[in-house]
């Protein structure tokens, strides 16, 4: 069996996404998912030119030899770009092998270590009583564990509170219940961290008070935070018992989450935008952070998020994939069957995709109680619409960015 074509879709059903179709010899297709969010075209255009015509003729069953080659065959490594169109191979390989063997991927990953994945989703609001509407409807939803974030009074728009979208202006339309946005230019939103650490806290102690002690909550600080400003708010929200504070610091300065942990027991999380293994070797080695927040689909694939895990196992530190809906179907399938068969799984964020995206990408995980399971069909078990997929062609859209007051550029 050989690789007899490699063919990439763009399709923005409610938002971009760039898939990797690879077909065999045999007939037997499999996917990958290469989407980066607000640079897609990049992925499509280093795919297209540099990685399908190395594929033709390819061994598909060697999976972790054409990782290695497409890594250490390029010399120039590491990047959101590369690791993306690595991921989409990677996955798209792990797919056939799956469908050949006639098993669902966690099998091949040794098999069920639990019944399904705990879950969590993003509430928001601009006050408390849109915040507490926002925690209720997940609840309903079946959400056993919540992400809280809430406006700052004084600021405008900022990140992670879907209400505010449209204060940001720009007349850009929201894009399924996340931040990029359609349009020409990317929307600015506004930041000021002291009022922000102000005001977190006491967010925390209402929440607590009107859920109570048990529900596990979740934050993300974006990484906006200096060390010390990080520090001090893990050790400000150590009484509300969260379950994570994630992306406290800029991801750059890891040496930053030093100092954060020497503050504070808050749990840490991160690593979505990590590319690589090697961007969390020093951060599970030194044991400075809890959950491992890497994506199959922007690190380069399921082979090396596996590696990556199992290493961050040897410290009990867990898995906390990131799931926004930019990850595709295809790459959340990805990270749902690694999660059922790893042992030190921790939580899987999981923000649902819209009816279009589902009826692109038809899935076989499912979500039920609170809980996501990969289902047993073999492979991935995502299958690409692509007259489906043809009718959404890809629209511009950027991610929001950040200004101070006195107009300087912030992380955002
Ligand atoms: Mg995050």
């Amino acid at each position: 069996m050989k690789i007899e074509k490699a063919e990439v879709v763009v399709t923005s059903p409610d938002r971009n996404f760039v898939t990797l179709k690879i077909t065999t010899s045999d007939g037997v297709t499999g996917l990958g998912d290469a989407t980066l969010n607000g640079r897609e075209l990049a992925v499509v255009a280093y795919l297209t030119e540099h990685v399908v015509p190395l594929l033709i003729g390819r061994d598909p069953h060697r999976v972790e030899d054409t990782w290695q080659f497409l890594y250490r065959g390029a010399y120039w490594r590491r990047g959101p770009v590369t690791m993306a169109a690595i991921a989409a191979v990677d996955m798209a390989l792990w797919d056939i092998k799956g469908k050949v063997a006639g098993l669902p991927l966690y099998q091949l990953l040794g098999g069920a270590s639990r019944e399904g994945l705990l879950a969590y989703g993003h509430a928001s609001g601009k006050e408390l009583p849109e915040l507490f509407d926002s925690v209720r409807e997940h609840l309903d939803q079946g959400y056993r564990a919540i992400r809280i974030q809430s406006g700052v009074p004084g600021l405008r728009a900022i990140y992670g509170i879907a209400s505010q979208a449209a204060d940001a202006g720009g007349g850009a339309a929201r894009y399924d219940h996340e931040p990029a946005r359609r349009g020409a230019l990317p929307v600015q939103e506004d930041w000021d961290t002291r009022a922000y650490l102000r005001h977190l806290p006491g967010v925390f102690e209402a929440v607590r008070n009107e859920f109570g002690p048990e529900l596990p909550l979740l934050h993300d600080g974006h990484h906006r935070l200096t060390p010390i400003q990080a520090a001090k708010l893990g050790k400000d929200l150590e009484p509300y018992d969260l379950f994570w504070l994630e992306d406290c610091t800029p991801a750059e300065n890891q040496e930053a989450l030093r100092l954060v942990r020497r503050h504070t027991t808050t749990p840490l999380a991160i690593g979505e935008i990590f590319n690589t293994v090697w961007d969390f070797q020093d951060l599970i080695r030194e044991q400075l952070i809890d959950y491992v927040r890497g994506a199959a689909t922007h690190m380069g694939g399921i082979t090396p998020l596996r590696k990556t895990i199992e290493y961050a196992a040897q410290y009990q530190i867990k898995s906390g994939f990131h799931g926004p809906t930019d990850i595709s179907p295809v790459g959340m399938a990805a990270q749902v069957h690694l999660g059922l068969a790893i042992h030190n799984f921790g939580i899987q964020e999981y923000m649902q995709h819209g009816a279009r995206t589902k009826e692109v990408f038809q899935q076989s995980y499912r979500w039920e109680n609170g809980s996501l399971h990969p289902g047993d069909e073999p492979g991935l078990g995502v299958e690409l619409d692509t007259d489906e997929a043809g009718r959404y062609p890809y629209e511009r859209a950027y991610l929001p960015y950040n200004r101070l007051a006195d107009g300087t550029v912030h992380d955002w």
